[in-house]
């Protein structure tokens, strides 16, 4: 709409798109108010809207997101995990300041370690009581989604769970954020999409996670894609954390990497810690010991203030 369109025009516009049996989903802005037109199957044809006062521009949006697209909703969205702000403009987070443990946990092949499942829930309870952390977790099936809910702060959809949509359409229906990571071999579009079924379903607290894609190479367990954060920043008002240690692998990278994330923009990181990395049941060799995270704790915080972002 244009910026000096009246309450009226706006109302008018939203009646007309409903009148053609669509959605109209009023986006205020700081300039003016844009109008998302949702529930088409095809090209609309808008010539009725598009004469009617008080309108700007037709901008046909081709993409299979919108609702989580930067057209949509220019300002970057930030979430609130108990007192954490996660997202533009806020100081980055490190997931540590969240406590993450997987409980149901998606192994590659089912002869090794599968996760304590309720168990696990219940110490991540007691762990959050302990430390006052917020906890985040993995639910890999939408049956799980009311029991993961009731124990988790942010609910993690993990890589290999990306395109489960009936698992993403579940966590849409409830209110906590979710942590949704990129699949191994998925597109940015493809990314983007499934954040769109959470967030059409009706939760609009989306976490982005990049973890690192398939590639050719095979020094490192994938390859940390860094250039998904401006992008990603570009194309979605979603905040995007960066997840070095399933990214590389290696415990080594960890603290390079998650340095460069935050460089290059990233809403946070959120990286494995084990007191005893060798004998972790689950990616000892990309865990950092509480030692090495201390200290790549020490010289992120002063990078955190290099950026210029204060407590
Ligand atoms: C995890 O974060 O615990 C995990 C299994 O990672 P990913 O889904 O990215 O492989
Ligand atoms: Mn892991």
């Amino acid at each position: 709409m244009h910026h000096k369109a009246s309450r009226k025009q706006i109302d008018t516009v939203i009646a007309a798109v409903r009148t053609m049996g669509l959605k109209a989903k009023p986006i205020p802005g700081s300039q003016r108010t844009a109008i998302g037109v949702l529930g088409n199957k095809g090209y609309i044809d808008d010539l009725s809207i598009r004469d009617l006062p008080g309108v700007k521009e037709v901008i046909h949006v081709t993409k299979p997101y919108k609702m989580v697209s930067r057209d949509f909703h220019p300002k970057g969205t930030v979430i609130k995990v108990a007192n954490i702000e996660i997202g533009a403009g806020k100081r980055p987070i490190v997931i540590a300041d969240l406590l993450r443990g997987g409980a149901f946990k998606p192994r590659t092949g089912p002869h090794t370690f599968q996760g304590l499942e309720r168990e696990g829930l219940r110490l991540l309870s007691l762990a959050k009581k302990r430390s006052g952390l917020p906890i985040v977790t993995e639910v890999m099936t939408p049956e799980n989604v009311a029991l993961v809910e009731e124990h988790a702060d942010v609910l993690q959809v993990g890589a290999r769970n990306m395109q489960n949509f009936d698992l993403l359409k579940e966590l849409g229906r409830i209110r906590k954020p979710v942590l949704l990571k990129r699949g191994m071999s998925a597109t940015i579009e493809e990314f983007l999409a499934a954040a769109e079924y959470i967030y059409a379903e009706g939760n609009p607290h989306v976490i982005l996670c990049e973890r690192g894609i398939r590639t050719f190479e095979t020094a490192t367990r994938n390859s940390l894609d860094l250039s998904v954060i401006p992008l990603i920043n570009e194309l979605s008002h979603l905040p995007v954390i960066i997840d070095p240690s399933h990214a590389t692998g290696k415990r080594s990278l960890v603290p390079p990497m998650s340095k460069a994330a935050l460089v290059a923009g990233a809403h946070g990181i959120m990286v494995e810690v084990h007191p005893e990395p060798d004998k972790a049941l689950s990616d000892g060799p990309q865990s950092l010991s509480i030692e090495g995270f201390g200290e790549m704790m020490k010289e992120i915080k002063s990078l955190i203030s290099f950026l210029g972002f204060d407590r």
